[in-house]
């Protein structure tokens, strides 16, 4: 079979003017980046303002390896395997950050047969929303630095600031850094942090900020220091809200761009699933139940991280509610949750299948705690044997839950049309029930306790006593009715990345806690959760090239 990037190089690429017209937008819908590549625009939401909401399916999947177990592959092809089926569908996805571009995991265009095209492009620099996130962070630092140069009239504590700059790179170097050294003209010497892009609050808050003016609203909001008597800072005191906005004027619309087969996709918005709330913009998710009778949307990571954050923030923020949930399993996941090495996960295993199918019960378990019904989709890998596809499918069939196999990475939208089916049916028989996992006013440590609890299998969660101390902050600070946030490992249900399977008898420890006044939610640390990734040994920058001609090799 032909790499992801040489099928999406083979594809007739359709001029995005069609793929738009196909939805039933124009050209004063859109504003065009190139051929393949539009956003669109503000006026969009007038005149869909008194459609009904199509469906939503929210795609999620089990506790994943390394390399990322298809969920976004899984997106594309049910929305192609819809669209196959005369379905209007549109599909909803985050923009890819550079980070994982040219580390370990690669792209996030979808793979196979199931891709978002033009595939450099969203990989690489898109419609530039990115670089838009990393200069409006950065202002926001520069004009806090240049307030402590210039007098410190607020009385800015240079040992207290908690919002750090950002960049759209794993770069560890820059995790822990000293800026303003030089004398007096070099600014005020400190200790500064970097963290990636898409861990940034002003990330999370572009996929919350429902238009410019609660974009500029929830800049303001921003927590940035403390000053010297203890009192918080926040981006209005330091006046910056305002040209950060300016800075997001074109990020903030929603990108259209379109499948292997054709279908519309909108991409927006990007932030990480451990450390920042997962999902892509609510504007792109809303939109596409607009423009669609189905929109068919992703979480990042395992539904412990993604789908919780899906259902308790973004739901609870946006007033959305998911019809159908699709639940990913790979048969490698579930050996490498069985304890098989990820190296050897290609190879045969019934044993570990059975020792790692208790990570699907888990994840089934949770989901029904939100009301939504569930669908499996086993996304079918090459190295798979039919013995173990088919284990997958009677342990559901056991348990009285649909499940069926995706074939949407070797064959497209042709490959998921029992998916499909099995979807179409959920949304005919409407039986959701949505509900959320708990209520503003339940305590900040309530919330991490149920969550915990009721998600992750915890007996219990022990507060360091910093967390302890700074959720109580928060609380008095007055914003003690915020979801949570919870940063954790992806790899296990618990906050210990070793525990593989459904770990039981643990206990979550807490390490610390952050407010994020503009994005609201309060972010909570277990365990050692990175906010500046690292490159591995052999990063996949080294095998990326372009020729003369400007074809690039090398992306997956
Ligand atoms: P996720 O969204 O869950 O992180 P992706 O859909 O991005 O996962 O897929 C992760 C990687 O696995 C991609 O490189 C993709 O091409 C590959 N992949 C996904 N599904 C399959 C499959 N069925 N067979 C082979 N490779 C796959
Ligand atoms: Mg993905």
């Amino acid at each position: 079979m032909l790499s992801d990037i040489e099928i999406a190089q083979g594809c007739q690429m359709r001029p995005i003017t069609e793929v738009a017209a196909a939805a039933g937008l124009d050209a004063e819908d859109l504003e065009l980046y190139g051929k393949y590549k539009a956003k669109l625009s503000a006026d969009v939401w007038k005149k869909t303002a008194d459609k009904p909401d199509g469906k939503l399916v929210l795609v999620t999947a089990i506790n994943p390896t390394p390399a990322g177990e298809g969920k976004t592959t899984t997106t594309v092809g049910l929305g192609e395997a819809l669209a196959k089926m005369g379905k209007k569908a549109m599909i909803a996805l985050r923009e890819p950050s550079l980070g994982p571009v040219f580390g370990i995991k690669g792209g996030a265009a979808g793979g196979g047969y199931a891709q978002v095209v033009p595939m450099e492009d969203i990989n690489l620099h898109f419609t530039g929303d990115m670089h838009a996130i990393t200069a409006a962070n950065n202002l926001l630092c520069a004009m806090l630095d240049n307030h402590m140069q210039q007098g410190n009239v607020l009385g800015i504590d240079p040992r207290r600031i908690v919002f750090t700059r950002v960049m759209d790179m794993n770069d560890r170097a820059l995790r822990n850094i000293t800026i303003g050294l030089g004398g007096k003209v070099n600014g005020v010497p400190r200790e500064d942090h970097f963290m990636i892009t898409v861990a940034s609050e002003v990330m999370a808050i572009l996929c919350l900020a429902k238009d410019l003016d609660d974009l500029k609203k929830r800049f303001g909001d921003i927590l940035v220091a403390y000053t010297f008597a203890g009192k918080p800072v926040y981006a209005r005191d330091l006046h910056a809200e305002g040209a950060m906005t300016a800075l997001m004027r074109d990020a903030i619309k929603p990108n259209l761009v379109q499948t292997l087969e054709g279908t519309p996709a909108l991409m927006h918005g990007g932030p990480f699933a451990n450390i920042a709330h997962g999902c892509n913009s609510v504007q792109a998710t809303r939109l596409a139940m607009k423009l669609a009778d189905i929109a068919i949307t992703e979480a990042g990571f395992g539904a412990d991280l993604g789908a919780e954050k899906f259902m308790d923030i973004k739901c609870r923020k946006a007033g959305i509610s998911p019809d159908c949930i699709v639940l990913v399993a790979t048969v490698r996941a579930l050996k490498y949750n069985g304890g098989v090495p990820k190296t050897e996960l290609n190879t045969p295993d019934m044993s570990a299948l059975e020792r790692g199918i208790c990570n699907l019960d888990a994840h089934l378990d949770n989901m029904k705690k939100f009301g939504v019904p569930v669908v499996v989709a086993i996304n079918a890998f090459p190295t798979d044997t039919a013995e173990e596809m088919e284990f997958i499918r009677k342990h559901c069939a056991e348990r009285g839950v649909r499940v069926a196999l995706s074939e949407v990475f070797a064959k497209g939208g042709e490959g998921g049309e029992e998916l499909a089916r099995e979807v179409l049916t959920v949304l005919d028989e409407g039986k959701a029930d949505f509900h959320m996992l708990y209520e503003d006013e339940l305590p900040l440590e309530e919330k991490i306790r149920r969550i915990a609890k009721e998600i992750y299998g915890a007996d219990g969660v022990t507060f360091a006593p910093a967390a302890h101390k700074e959720l109580a902050n928060i609380t008095d600070m007055g914003y003690g009715s915020l979801p949570v946030c919870i940063a954790k490992t992806q790899y296990s249900l618990s906050d210990d990345a070793s525990l593989l399977g459904r770990p039981s008898q643990f206990v979550v420890s807490v390490r610390s806690a952050r407010l994020a006044a503009g994005a609201g939610f309060v972010v909570v640390e277990t365990g050692a959760v990175m906010t500046m990734p690292g490159l591995p040994k052999v990063p996949a920058a080294e095998k990326i090239d372009v020729d003369n001609a400007g074809v690039i090799t090398g992306l997956f």
